[in-house]
């Protein structure tokens, strides 16, 4: 401010230097050899306007030669033959008034086309382009502008103002909170920056004024001011958990920020943490282990609104076999064949159960004549998705109400051993929804295919409960027998198989029941350890 107000000061002090910086050079002293006078005239620009009626002292000067004398014209008439010459404006039009001056032998000259105007205004125009935008910090505002070019009396400098109670204008200006001045330095374009300190309030509404200040401290006029919402912090937390649902450390989590990336590491409980970050950010989270093989996880770009809490699962580089189809070696590609979440697939995002354990009911149900207890054997077939795994997967529910899965077996339908409808929401069990009732239809005239009786009742169930847990597709070319394979279930327990679910089946269920609803396996990646390469 203090460096404002000197360079003010210093122009209200100084007109006749002024106006012989700008006029000298065009009136008619002979260079060189001017023995030492010169000669300026006042006001220093050549066109004006004025408005009828109103009157203004026009002056020529000399130093350096003594006594002056002076010949004034208004449109070739002389008017006046004194230093200073009162010109009044009279009617609207244009007039031309002329100075010659001599001075110690030299003589000088100067004229002015002078408007005559009804209505003139001498305050500034308005000052253009005003413009707010977001700072790098929180609540942080960038007020920028364009310079005003014509103005009656130089520009001195720029006053920034803000309201919080509305828009801007000349009649509340005064009530605006004041940001500060800036000076005009002759620079086409403006900017300041205002924070906290300066009163911006986070996540407020703001208007915004730029208004210029001419050397008679005239104001220029405020026909609109600028309406700007400031940013506000947020923090971004979370933990980083395996596909077994444990804490993991030392993960490097990097926050990508516009052009910036942040680092962090998880603590020993697995949690990360930073900010504060602007609430017009938005921030990828990226996940990589920094021990063990796990793909690298990407997150979309976040938000402030959609909350500060973000928790990722990494995969782990599990083994699987090279010769199951859509696979390649590679656990991911595996696991999203599996979840129908390929490339190919018309969804990348992974939708499972809400909740787990997943209620199920089974109804009983003995078929006559041959007893074959079709309930016992799917009660198994849930028991042992249990116990193999290891997890609490399935709870069986005595209530249909409380279920998540109903057995059905009054299903009759041909050349089908059984089948998992996705009954609520309606549609296909694919992963393109979050599933809330499924029906799994064990057919009650076959099973056929493979072997039959209780055995085959039983591999149907486990296959048709795998579907349930996220194996969406069937796979095949496996080099060895896979419950998930297409008609397998009915053959389960055939060839003294007795835990027919296969390791990389396994493996995808765990990992599927441990990633996060609705993630895009799309965002996971081998970070240069592509499949093959040694875990
Ligand atoms: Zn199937």
């Amino acid at each position: 401010m203090n460096s404002i107000l000197t360079t003010r000061m210093w122009a209200l002090l100084s007109p006749a230097l002024l106006a012989c910086l700008v006029a000298c050079g065009s009136s008619t002293d002979p260079g060189g050899d001017d023995g030492g006078v010169v000669f300026s005239y006042s006001p220093s620009g050549s066109q004006m306007i004025i408005e009828a009626g109103t009157s203004r002292d026009f002056a020529v000067a000399a130093t350096g030669g003594g006594a002056l004398t002076a010949e004034w014209k208004l449109n070739g008439l002389t008017v006046s033959q004194t230093a200073t010459y009162r010109y009044t404006a009279g009617s609207v039009g244009v007039d031309l008034l002329q100075v010659a001056a001599s001075s110690g032998g030299r003589s000088g000259a100067f004229e002015w086309t002078v408007t005559v105007s009804e209505d003139v205004t001498t305050l500034p125009p308005a000052v253009p382009q005003v413009r707010v935008t977001h700072g790098t910090l929180p609540a942080e505002a960038r007020v920028s502008w364009n310079f005003v070019g014509s103005s009656t009396y130089p520009i001195d400098s720029y006053l920034v103002a803000c309201s919080f109670d509305g828009p801007l204008s000349v009649a509340n200006w005064d009530q605006a909170l004041q940001l500060g001045a800036v000076a005009h330095t002759g620079n086409i374009g403006y900017s300041a920056l205002f924070q906290t300190d300066d009163g911006m309030i986070p996540g407020a509404t703001a208007w915004f004024g730029v208004r210029a200040r001419d050397e008679l401290g005239q104001l220029s006029p405020l026909p609109q001011s600028v309406q700007h919402v400031l940013s506000y912090a947020w923090d971004l937390t979370g933990t980083v958990r395996d596909d077994f649902g444990r804490p993991m450390s030392n993960v490097l989590v990097k926050f990508l920020v516009g052009g910036r990336v942040l680092n962090d590491l998880t603590a020993p409980d697995g949690t990360f943490g930073y900010g504060p970050f602007s609430s017009v950010d938005s921030v990828q989270v990226q996940a990589t282990a920094t021990v063990g093989d796990y793909y690298r996880y990407s997150s979309p770009h976040l938000k402030a609104a959609s909350g500060s809490v973000y928790d990722v699962v990494l995969i782990g580089m599990i083994p699987v076999d090279p010769a199951c189809d859509g696979t390649d070696g590679d656990f991911l590609q595996y696991l999203r064949f599996m979840t129908m979440t390929s490339p190919l697939s018309e969804q990348t995002k992974l939708h499972k159960w809400r909740e787990y354990p997943v209620a199920v009911h089974i109804p009983d149900f003995v078929r006559s004549p041959d007893g074959l207890d079709f309930a016992a054997a799917s009660r198994e077939a849930l028991d042992l998705w249990n116990s193999d795994s290891g997890l609490q997967l399935f709870e069986e529910v005595a209530s249909p109400g409380a279920a998540d899965i109903i057995f059905n077996f009054d299903f009759d339908e041909p050349a089908l051993n059984g089948q998992a409808v996705l009954v609520s929401p309606q549609g296909v069990l694919n992963g393109a929804v979050t599933p809330e009732l499924v029906r799994v239809d064990i057919n009650s005239v076959l099973p056929a295919a493979g072997s039959s009786g209780y055995p085959g009742v039983k591999g149907v169930a486990l296959h048709e409960l795998g579907h349930t847990l996220g194996l969406y597709a069937h796979s095949s070319g496996c080099s060895d027998y896979r419950l998930m394979d297409i008609g397998a279930g009915s053959s389960a327990f055939s060839d003294g198989r007795t835990h027919p679910v296969h390791q990389d089946e396994m493996n995808a269920v765990r990992c599927i029941r441990y990633l996060n609803q609705a993630v895009d396996l799309s965002r996971y990646d081998s970070d240069g350890r592509g499949a093959g390469s040694p875990r």
